[in-house]
């Protein structure tokens, strides 16, 4: 066995940057956990969603995922 060494890349290309629509601001990624309750049935199903926040005026917008396999 031969030990390979393997150079991490410095930048993280999976990580795409967004300007806030109202000020010009690069916002920040921030990853929560919310919980949806469906009507009439009582349950509560968690989901985890992604949101841009702007650090300078609290605008935020919602990352639509796309999930494979539901
Ligand atoms: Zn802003």
């Amino acid at each position: 066995m031969v030990p390979s060494a393997t150079s991490m890349p410095a930048s993280p290309s999976a990580t795409p940057t967004q300007e806030c629509p109202l000020c010009g601001e690069r916002m920040r990624r921030k990853d929560l956990e919310l919980v949806d309750l469906i009507p009439g049935t009582g349950e509560a199903k968690p989901r985890k969603v992604s949101e841009w926040v702007c650090p300078e005026c609290d605008y935020f917008e919602e990352i639509e995922k796309e999930e494979k396999g539901r």
